[in-house]
């Protein structure tokens, strides 16, 4: 069984029988049996399936939102953004999967034809992470269904009753039973999964996780894309408006309690305005309401698992014992539930945990330097590589520190943003592969070559 646990009190919602391997089995081969028919259908009548689901997130918009908080533990307001900000996505996919897919023409001469067109991969595992349960779900399942693959989706085990709801919405909207199935379960769930012969992995979760599975798929030659982890930098220059990036960057940290795959985890700040800077997002993250979830006025919330809790706590002691200055926070809320105060840490540098790991809370250290160079080297100085930002007031100043950075997305005075038309990767232990924007629904389709010769 699963129980699904509230992170806010520590009280069991649910309790949930997992899929036992056979049952795994039989979910692979029934999607195996349905997928077929599935592809054979009008592009037309799927993208009307993904029409219909749309519509039912905004129907359930309330209800929906109060499951992810009751699970996640994420912020009330939050959950809601989060499944708004789910419909111009499938809006994006909805509007270019026609062009996409259309069958190409790229040669035409002399009787000879080259074509390209796009096939469906089949039977695609989808496994996902809890941070963002309707986005990075969303970024898979929406496009693999409208490519005519059938999606066996493995939430993570800390965001099973939103699966099970996304489940039930797109079986309501016309997407067969077998076509997609919600696997209930933890890690060993996900693992029976990929033991069976799935035509392709899209994972999203830790590096750790993301290297065990490239070592078990990586032998069957399936397509494999992994979104995994970040230590995401972001370096203010001397020419900023300091209060505005400071607000900027501090929602960048602490928005969804800091658990986002592309929040802000370093700053770097040029000394010129270094003590104007800290002293400006040391007042932003005052004004941030931690509160229960539920709480309309809430900011920051709980940390939806209890172990990342000594990760945090582990990182504070070793920034103090090797000289950071803790500016505010540091340190657990008492009560039940995985409460995290806010903290900001300035006078930091690359031996210390916080600025090496990725610390997936509301936690950040601030970090001076002398001169663009440097802060390029110390952007560049991980191993991870998803999202890195430039606040400058001049534009082809950013843009040239911006060329030099290993990261996926970069941004220029925004930050934490993902948008449906740009795609979405990472760079090094960030993983491989992609989602959204026009490449994000061609990864669901394998390239086949016509070569049509008039006899
Ligand atoms: P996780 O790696 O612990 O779990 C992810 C999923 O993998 C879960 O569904 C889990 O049950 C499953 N899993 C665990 N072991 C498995 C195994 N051996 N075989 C198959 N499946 C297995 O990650 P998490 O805690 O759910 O998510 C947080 C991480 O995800 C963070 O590192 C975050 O940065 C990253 N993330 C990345 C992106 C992105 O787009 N790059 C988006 C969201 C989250």
């Amino acid at each position: 069984m699963l129980t699904v646990t509230n992170p806010a009190n520590g009280r069991a919602i649910a309790e949930l029988a997992e899929h036992a391997p056979d049952a795994v089995a039989s979910a692979y081969h029934a999607a195996r049996a349905a997928q077929p028919a599935w592809a054979a259908q009008p592009l037309a009548a799927r993208l009307e399936a993904i029409r219909r689901f749309r519509a039912e997130l905004v129907r359930d918009t309330e209800r929906l939102a109060a499951i992810l908080t009751s699970e996640v533990g994420k912020p009330i307001r939050q959950s809601r953004n989060e499944l708004t900000g789910l419909l111009s996505r499938i809006d994006f996919f909805l509007a270019e999967s026609e062009r996409t897919l259309a069958p190409r023409q790229v040669f035409d001469e002399g009787g000879m034809r080259e074509v390209i067109s796009h096939e469906p991969l089949g039977v695609v595992a989808n496994i996902s992470a809890w941070n963002y349960p309707y986005f990075v779900g969303a970024n898979v399942f929406v496009p693999a269904l409208i490519t005519g693959n059938a999606v066996l989706y493995k939430p993570s085990e800390y965001a099973t009753l939103t699966g099970l709801e996304i489940g039930q919405l797109l079986h309501i909207s016309g997407v067969p039973q077998d076509v997609f199935k919600v696997l209930v379960g933890s890690g060993s769930v996900g693992a029976a999964l990929l033991a069976q012969s799935v035509d392709g992995v899209f994972f999203t979760g830790s590096y750790a996780t993301g290297a065990k599975i490239a070592q078990t798929v990586g032998p069957r030659m399936v397509k494999l894309q992994l979104e995994l982890g970040g230590k995401d930098p972001a370096y203010v220059c001397d020419d900023v408006d300091v209060a505005a990036a400071a607000a900027s960057l501090a929602d960048g940290a602490m928005y969804n309690t800091g658990q986002s795959c592309c929040s802000v985890e370093r700053i770097y700040v040029h000394t010129k305005i270094y003590d104007a800077f800290v002293e400006a997002f040391v007042k932003e993250v005052r004004g941030f309401t931690v509160s229960e979830p539920t709480d309309e006025a809430a900011y920051i919330g709980p940390l939806t698992r209890a172990p990342q809790l000594d990760v945090l706590d582990r990182q504070v002691a070793d920034a103090q014992a090797r000289g950071a200055k803790l500016l505010i926070g540091g340190h657990r809320l008492p009560g039940p539930g995985n409460w995290f105060e806010p903290t900001v840490f300035c006078d930091v540098d690359h031996t210390m945990e916080l600025m090496r790991e990725e610390s997936f809370g509301p936690i950040i250290g601030i970090q001076h330097v002398a001169e663009d160079a440097e802060a390029v080297q110390l952007m560049n100085d991980t191993e991870y590589g998803l999202t890195a930002g430039v606040y400058a007031k001049d534009e082809a100043r950013a843009r040239r520190i911006l060329a030099q950075v290993h990261a996926g997305s970069v941004y220029w005075n925004c930050c934490d943003r993902v948008s449906p038309r740009l795609p979405w990767s990472g760079v090094g232990h960030s993983g491989v592969g992609l989602t959204l924007s026009t490449y994000g629904i061609e990864t669901f389709t394998r390239p086949k070559a016509w070569h049509l010769k008039q006899a």
